[in-house]
């Protein structure tokens, strides 16, 4: 085994120890004590950055709705999408689908920043193509394109005619006496729903740092999931002319700062950036669709491609790599680390450790991409991240660092200060230096894991008053992820207890099909409620935490962020990243499947 480890060590070239020891003090340099708690949460007078739609009408009104309906699925992004159309293919007519904002599309109706794309493969992550019978234009689809598909599979499906807009659900209320669900939203509807499937996404919510002196600040801001064109001009393409006289701040440098700030650094007067972690930055490579190769492809590819991804990026077995991309690049590179033929026999140890070693060589690919784009070497340094590849989302793109060239931009490094000190009247502090701008435009991501009640962002009562928060306090509890003991007819999509996947669509269709199976199969039964059994539930979580192992090690030894509840692991019973089933979409999936071969409905109890 050491000689194995030696020759290893040899052949990639660096000192695992000597990294792996960086990487620590990397971390500890950004631990803060306050963890998720360094983020206010969005009410009273923060309420606007996630109320505010600028792209709805806002003379919009309606009468309430107090009628009844058998299915409320709650979320018209891919989640809720998907859902419906799933429930319409199992035969159901009569839904609703509540959304918050004035059409469908979800993330990608609210995420119209400059350069907003999906970071999956457009063939992997678009849903449903095969239905709606599209192929994307570019193997990297931008924020438009995307936004079109989700109201084609709205079109295609019929699903406009069953859409309650600009309608945000405040409280979901279970009735015994009529055995409904009590919806009621910000319009004083209270409808009835046999069913309610929520399904409103993890990055629904924006989040906020709570950076002292935020209020003071007399100048324009805005999130980067409400972007204010009328402030900069343009569109999604870039071209924001209004900021020609203006001074910028872009607080964050995550998924989105990556793919907005080069459009920013292009147009601003003055961009300053203000980095705390510096996100891994690898090659985009966009192209536009082979139409030979659209033509060839034959029914069932896009389940054949999405699978493939998974197995992939979960590190199962692959023959062939599809994608063939950044992402799966990494695995790739595992695969090579292998010993021919060996795969099978490695000890969970060892391929951990291999695993680790990939991620080692790709991180220094990345790093090393850095040197090669940024001339000045200084600012080189500073952009590099020091972490283990998916500790954090990794990024893509091939216009970010280069904008690190340009002379009026200037890259602020605040991992010293754990980040931006201050807001004053006139900007943004950090490293005691004030940098005066005129506009702070907050790049600071999504409350993906913070407090259930604040992310999900409305109340849940469920049999004899419980609220869901209340019940999930010591942590979530499901059956697969998908429904919960005490809450009859409930149905959530989500990116926990369930097989996580990178490309969050593939994941939702696994789940989206089985609900709609389940709800069926209670109609086709004759049960007026399904429900998960207690005991179901208590093996379906003790079953996610005894596969957690490795991840749980892996998340702990990661750079501060969502995914490891802001280094707060301890803490973190529940909280996203710890709360995944480990063998991935594709092993979840195929679990699905066998309970519903089995036809016995299994853990669930019907009345
Ligand atoms: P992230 O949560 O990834 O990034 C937030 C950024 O804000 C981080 O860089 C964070 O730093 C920084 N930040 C927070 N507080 C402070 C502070 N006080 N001072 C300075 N910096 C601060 O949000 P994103 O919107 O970038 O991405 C969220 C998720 O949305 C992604 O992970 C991805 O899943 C999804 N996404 C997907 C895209 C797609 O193509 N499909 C595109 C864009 C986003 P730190 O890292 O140190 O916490």
């Amino acid at each position: 085994m050491a000689d194995d480890a030696t020759t290893l060590k040899h052949a990639v070239g660096f000192d695992p120890d000597a990294l792996r020891e960086k990487y620590r003090r990397e971390r500890d340099k950004r631990l803060r004590s306050d963890g998720e708690g360094q983020y206010i949460e969005l009410r009273g007078r923060y309420a606007r950055y996630v109320e505010e739609d600028p792209y709805a009408d806002p003379e919009f009104s309606r009468e309430p709705l107090t009628d009844e309906v058998e299915v409320v699925v709650i979320g018209g992004g891919f989640a809720g999408l998907i859902a419906a159309t799933r429930l319409r293919e199992a035969g159901l007519a009569d839904i609703r689908i509540i959304e918050a904002g004035g059409d469908f599309g979800g993330t990608w109706y609210w995420n119209r920043y400059p350069g907003a794309q999906c970071d999956i493969e457009s063939y992997c992550y678009l849903p449903l193509l095969e239905e709606t019978n599209y192929v994307p234009k570019e193997k990297y689809s931008y924020a438009p394109e995307i936004f079109e598909h989700s109201k084609r599979i709205a079109r295609t499906y019929n699903l406009y005619d069953v859409a309650c807009f600009q309608t945000r659900v405040t409280e979901l209320r279970w009735n015994e006496d009529l055995e409904r669900w009590i919806v009621s939203t910000n319009r004083n509807d209270a409808m009835k729903a046999r069913f309610v499937v929520l399904a409103t996404g993890p990055a629904n919510r924006p989040k906020l740092p709570g950076i002292p002196g935020l209020d003071d600040f007399e100048g324009h801001t805005f999130h980067t999931s409400r972007w204010d064109y009328g402030y900069t001009d343009g569109d999604t393409n870039g071209n924001l002319h209004k900021l020609a006289d203006k001074r910028v701040a872009v607080i964050g440098t995550g998924a989105t700062a990556i793919q907005c700030v080069p459009h920013v650094g292009a147009s601003a007067q003055r961009l300053y950036v203000f980095q705390r972690t510096p996100s891994s930055v690898d090659f985009r490579g966009n192209k536009p669709t082979d139409s030979e190769w659209a033509q060839s492809l034959k029914p069932g590819w896009q389940l054949e491609r999405q699978e493939n991804f998974n197995d992939v990026v979960t590190g199962r077995p692959f023959e062939v790599d599809l994608v063939n991309d950044a992402w799966t690049d990494i695995f790739r590179n595992l695969q090579s680390l292998f010993p021919v033929g060996a795969k099978s026999d490695l000890s969970p140890e060892e391929a951990a450790r291999l695993g680790e070693l990939a991620d080692f060589q790709k991180m220094n690919h990345v790093r090393a991409r850095v040197d090669q784009t940024v001339k000045n070497p200084r600012l080189a340094e500073e952009l590099k991240p020091w972490y283990r590849q998916f500790c954090k989302r990794p990024t893509f793109n091939d216009d970010y660092l280069p904008t690190f060239n340009r002379p009026n931009v200037t890259l602020v490094d605040t991992s010293a200060s754990k980040g931006v000190e201050r807001i004053t009247r006139n900007g943004v502090m950090a490293n005691g230096v004030e940098y005066e701008v005129d506009c702070v435009i907050f790049a600071t991501g999504f409350e993906i894991s913070t407090a259930f009640r604040r992310r999900i962002g409305l109340e849940i009562y469920g049999r004899g008053g419980q609220s869901l928060y209340d019940y999930w306090s010591g942590g979530m509890r499901t059956l697969h992820g998908h429904s919960c003991h005490g809450f009859p007819n409930w149905f959530f999509v989500g990116a926990s207890q369930n097989g996580i996947s990178v490309n969050f669509s593939s994941m939702i269709g696994g789940q989206a099909r089985h609900i709609a199976y389940i709800i069926n199969e209670a109609r086709a039964r004759g049960a007026d409620c399904v429900q998960p059994t207690a005991q179901a539930e208590a093996q379906w979580v003790a079953t996610i935490r005894s596969l957690a192992g490795n991840n749980n090690a892996f998340l702990e030894s990661c750079t501060p962020g969502y995914y490891n509840n802001e280094g707060k692991f301890d803490e973190s019973a529940g909280k996203f990243g710890a709360d995944i089933y480990t063998p991935g979409a594709n092993a979840f999936n195929a679990l699905l499947a066998a309970w519903r071969e089995n036809g016995k409905l299994e853990g669930l109890e019907l009345s």
